[in-house]
Order: C-alpha cells, then sequence, then structure tokens
C-alpha cells in the first residue's frame, strides 16, 4: 500500500540488531559467551540495593541521579557536576549523535568498531565515514585523514569490541589534539575497567574541551539487564545530554543497584583478576589448538580461523554442545567468532569443544 508517511532518510538502512538474548533459551546446561557479561555477576551489595528499592515502586525516581552520580565522583575522582547517566551507555552513545550530529554531518568509526556505531549514525541523519584499521587495531593516522568539516563525532572504544585491542593513551590524546575544531571525540570505555590503572580517558576530558567519556554497567559491574551507563565531559556537552535526556531515564533499583555496585570496589576489582586470569588462559589454550586471538585487554576474546567456513563450522559445533559465542560478520570479521570470558569451568567447557572440533576435522 503506498502511502506518504516515510521514517528520515537513513532510518532504513539501519540494520536490526542480532543477538541478545540466548537463542536456546530454557534449554539446560546452555553457556552463554555472546554479549559479554560477567560470569561472576553483579555485587551482592548490588543485588540488595534494588531488592530494598522494591519496597518504594509507585515512586517516581530521581531526576538528577544525585547519588549514583555522586558514587561515580566518588570512585573514579571525577567532578559529579559534569557526570550524566544514560539507560546504558548506549543512551548516551545515541544522543550525543542526536545533539552534535545530523543530516550533513559524518560521523566517523573505525572498520570493526562497534555495531550500533552506524545505527547511531543513521538514527540521526548523518553520514557514516568508515576508517580502516591495521591488523585489527585502531589508526589514529587513518582516523585524522578521514576528518573533514564536516566530521562532528568520532565514536572510539578503547579497548575495542570486538578485537578487544587497546591503543595507548598517547594515542588517544594525539587523536584528540589533531581533530578538527566542530569536531567531538567521544571514548567509549565500555571494557575500561578491566584494564588496571587506566583512566579511560578522564585526564583528556579535564584537559580538552573536545573529549567526551562513556562508561557502563553492563560489563564488570553485572548488571546488563539493569541499563545503566554514565558520561563524563566537558559542561556544556553535558548540559546538553542533560536536556536532551529523558527526566526519569533510570528507574529507581537500576539506580539503586548501580550505587552500590559502584561502591564495591572489592567485587570489581575481584571481577577485574578473575577476568585477566581466565582470558589469558583460554587464549593460550586456544592458541595451542590453532585458533589464535589478538591480545585482549576486554573480557572476551575474538578468536580467528582459516576462513568463514572453518569458523561458521565451529560456531554450529559449539552451539551443537549448548556454546553460544557471538559470529561477528557483521563486524566484517566473518573468519572470526568473539568468545565472552566466562568462569572456570566455561573457558574449560570452550577449550575442550573447540578441541573436539578440531580433532574432528
Ligand atoms: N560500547 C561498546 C563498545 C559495547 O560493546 C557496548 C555493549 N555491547 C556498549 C557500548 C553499550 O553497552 P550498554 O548500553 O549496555 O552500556
Amino acid at each position: 500500500m503506498a502511502t506518504g508517511i516515510q521514517p528520515q532518510p537513513g532510518i532504513l538502512d539501519i540494520a536490526l540488531y542480532v543477538g541478545g538474548a540466548s537463542q536456546l533459551d530454557g534449554q539446560s546446561n546452555v553457556l552463554k559467551l555472546s554479549s559479554n557479561e560477567n560470569p561472576l555477576g553483579a555485587s551482592p551489595a548490588a543485588v540488595q540495593a534494588f531488592a530494598r528499592a522494591a519496597h518504594d515502586l509507585h515512586r517516581y525516581p530521581s531526576t538528577d541521579h544525585a547519588e549514583l552520580r555522586a558514587a561515580i565522583a566518588d570512585i573514579w575522582a571525577v567532578d559529579a557536576a559534569r557526570v550524566v547517566c544514560g539507560v546504558g551507555s548506549g543512551e548516551i552513545l545515541k544522543l550525543l549523535g542526536e545533539a552534535y550530529a545530523g543530516p550533513g554531518a559524518e560521523v566517523v568509526f573505525t572498520e570493526h568498531g562497534f555495531s550500533m556505531y552506524p545505527i547511531y549514525a543513521h538514527a540521526c541523519g548523518a553520514t557514516p565515514v568508515i576508517v580502516p584499521e591495521r591488523d585489527r587495531v585502531v589508526d589514529v593516522d587513518a582516523i585524522l585523514a578521514a576528518c573533514t568539516d564536516r566530521t562532528r563525532l568520532i565514536y572510539l572504544a578503547n579497548p575495542a569490541n570486538p578485537s578487544g585491542t587497546m591503543i595507548p593513551e598517547a594515542e588517544v590524546a594525539r587523536l584528540a589534539a589533531g581533530l578538527p575544531p566542530q569536531a567531538l571525540l567521544v571514548l567509549d570505555g565500555a571494557y575500561a575497567e578491566y584494564v588496571a590503572d587506566f583512566d579511560a580517558g578522564r585526564a583528556l576530558v579535564e584537559a580538552r574541551e573536545n573529549v567526551v567519556m562513556t562508561r557502563t554497567f553492563s560489563k564488570i559491574y553485572g548488571l546488563g539487564g539493569m541499563r545503566v551507563g554514565w558520561a563524563y565531559g566537558p559542561q556544556p556537552v553535558i548540559d546538553v545530554l542533560n536536556r536532551l535526556r529523558g527526566p526519569f531515564n533510570l528507574s529507581a533499583p537500576a539506580l539503586a543497584a548501580a550505587e552500590a555496585a559502584m561502591r564495591d570496589t572489592a567485587h570489581t576489582e575481584r571481577c577485574r583478576v578473575e577476568n585477566a586470569r581466565w582470558r589469558d588462559w583460554l587464549a593460550a589454550g586456544l592458541a595451542e589448538l590453532g585458533v589464535p586471538s589478538d591480545p585482549s585487554s576486554a573480557n572476551f576474546i575474538l578468536a580467528r580461523f582459516a576462513d568463514t567456513a572453518e569458523a561458521q563450522a565451529c560456531d554450529a559445533y559449539l552451539r551443537s554442545q549448548g556454546i553460544i559465542v557471538r559470529q561477528v560478520a557483521g563486524y566484517g570479521l566473518p573468519h572470526c567468532l568473539r568468545i565472552t570470558v566466562g568462569d572456570e569451568s566455561a573457558c574449560r567447557r570452550v577449550v575442550h569443544a573447540v578441541g573436539q572440533f578440531k580433532g574432528s576435522r
């Protein structure tokens, strides 16, 4: 049926997001390693805070998120006035597109960048600009070369998803310093807490006016189901995001759980140490089986197979064994599988299954 009602240009170019819930939900003994969730779960203090919040479900939540921002400021030594909280970091990344890009603007990200970046660019009507990487590592010179007088946003995850690779802080600083004056650098630190002694761009935000850092509670804090993220940026950028976001964007239980999770630094540290230990074990075990991966700084590894056919066959075999990993063909990496670092038994199960797969060929 012909209709005059059409969405904004670009929206029909958006491919639907694939891969949230496990396709084997309901089956027993399924191991879901496809969404980079924390195998140790949330802090018990966060679970308790969530339960306590249930007593006041008839009340609207805080609009200014003051208590959560104070916790973030205490733990990360940032200025609470320049923190904004969102429905996952995804909401903030999207709002940055709406606020700073739009029709005629260019939004830059790298070839294997997070799959939502092109969606955020299309959603605001901007033109996505895809920059090549060097062996699955972000290339700052290539980004700088791609910038024009229409570049408004650069999305950059460090560590990157799905490669797990990182670029040094000095390289990020060189990028920020070399950008055209109208361009805002968005440093996506979704996996930052997995890197010891890493500020993920905090110092750069303090020193410059063209950098904003986003963070999430979905990964190391184990709160993917709560949908909480935050950003730290220059005051004018934070003021803009506060105007755009919904006044009650975060639910009271989500705010309570996130605040408790942020303050339970012992749990966060335990998750970081366990992840590093089993990530390195998993990567070494798969490498011995002839499945290498890039050095990962995150809570997943990008396992590389001989070719697309082998990656697909291995994915199918793992699935037959109840193990769900992520195909990353949509990221331009059809010969790879992204595998979340689970706990010890999960990692052992993956190495065992890949060993059986390799042995059967
Ligand atoms: N950035 C990157 C690089 C991610 O991998 C993710 C989650 N997969 C996000 C942002 C968004 O996470 P959330 O909205 O759960 O905070």
